[in-house]
């Protein structure tokens, strides 16, 4: 009996290292670091993150080399976006790529903890007033049901949680199964994603200023098709948060 016990907390233990590493470990380089705190980074790894700082596109969050921050950018300028604002602390450059791609596609979901640390802070720098709701952008339940987990919802999650604002996962859903974005090309994207989300309950956003979830913004095409469903469903504003974003190509 004691042997049972003691092989099933020698497991239970080895389950939960692989899940959530010990305290003081760097997620991005899976080593110890005394100084490793709440964003679960060491100092060198930090360094290689770009954080996008205040010049970059007010509306597309996009950032921007050239050419005055307080106009869009020339990637947006000429494009509708149903959103208000899109927020990313980071660019999608560097190691932190293949950070974002262990976190979707290499069963780490734990990962979370640093990008909403950083989503956090990066909220926390702008004036978008109050919030009335948080939503991630949902997969399909075939692709849940395959990784095991929503990416987008663990972030939502984490932040609904730290700001005190109601999250809701329920309202948005996809109803289409959509081929992964990241191999197609921009207009193939926005023909790929239109009319693959709806809303469960008609008018749940109506009046209410949402915060949408993602993991990236490439083109947008994936948080401006949900943020139309919610301004159709009669949301007032939607923001946008992301962990990252692509340069202004
Ligand atoms: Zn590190
Ligand atoms: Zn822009």
């Amino acid at each position: 009996m004691s042997n049972k016990e003691s092989l099933l907390k020698k497991l239970c233990r080895s389950t939960l290292d692989l899940i959530f590493p010990e305290e003081g470990v760097c997620f991005y380089c899976d080593e110890y670091h005394e100084e490793v705190k709440e964003d679960h980074v060491c100092i060198e790894c930090r360094d290689k993150l770009l954080f996008i700082n205040e010049s970059k596109c007010p509306v597309c969050g996009k950032p921007m080399f050239q050419g005055n921050s307080s106009n869009r950018c020339s990637y947006c300028i000429n494009k509708t976006f149903y959103f208000k604002k899109a927020i990313s602390p980071l660019e999608f450059i560097g190691p932190l790529r293949k950070t974002i791609y262990r976190y979707k596609y290499e069963s780490k979901p734990y990962l979370y903890k640093s990008f909403g640390e950083f989503m956090l802070h990066a909220l926390e720098k702008e004036s978008i007033g109050t919030i009335d709701i948080i939503v991630p952008v949902p997969l399909h339940r075939a692709r849940k049901a395959e990784r095991g987990y929503n990416q987008a919802e663990l972030l939502a999650k984490y932040l609904s949680e730290k700001l005190c604002i109601p999250l809701d996962n329920k309202s948005l859903i996809r109803v289409k199964a959509t081929k992964i974005q990241n191999k197609l090309a921009r207009h193939e994207r926005e023909q790929n994603i239109k009319d693959a989300f709806k809303i469960k309950d008609n008018w749940v956003f109506k009046e209410k200023r949402v915060l949408l979830v993602d993991d990236i913004f490439t083109t947008g095409a994936t948080v401006n098709e949900c943020s139309r469903i919610m301004v159709e469903g009669g949301a007032i504003e939607v923001f946008v948060i992301t962990i990252a974003t692509g340069r202004n190509t």
